[in-house]
């Protein structure tokens, strides 16, 4: 699993934000480099707008999701490396999330 500390902005209030500073927060964060030279992807919480990059330890949760959902993108990458020009949504991360609640959708989106 993604740690707190892994997440870029952890202080962030766990609020629905809106799409618009949803899309900005994507827009930024795509723009630059990886901090992380082993980062693997990128992963943003719709509801709050908390992201972190993610790791190989983590990015098998997410890449599971996307085949158990048939996300259309989940056969588009053919090796690891490739998926630093993709990034994830999840619909709710460890921040924001109620007890009990998990994380239901993960959308893959080609940078
Ligand atoms: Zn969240």
């Amino acid at each position: 699993m993604i740690r707190t500390e892994d997440l870029i902005g952890a202080t962030r209030s766990p609020e629905k934000i809106s799409e618009e500073d949803f899309a900005d927060i994507i827009t930024k964060a795509i723009s630059k480099p990886y901090e992380k030279p082993e980062a693997i992807s990128r992963c943003f919480c719709r509801h709050c707008g908390l992201y972190g990059e993610v790791l190989e330890e983590y990015i098998w949760s997410l890449i599971k999701t996307t085949i158990a959902t048939q996300h259309p993108l989940h056969v588009s990458w053919k090796n690891i490396q490739e998926l630093r020009e993709y990034y994830f949504i999840t619909d709710n991360c460890e921040i924001c999330r109620q007890k009990g609640e998990r994380v239901k959708t993960v959308e893959m989106k080609k940078i």
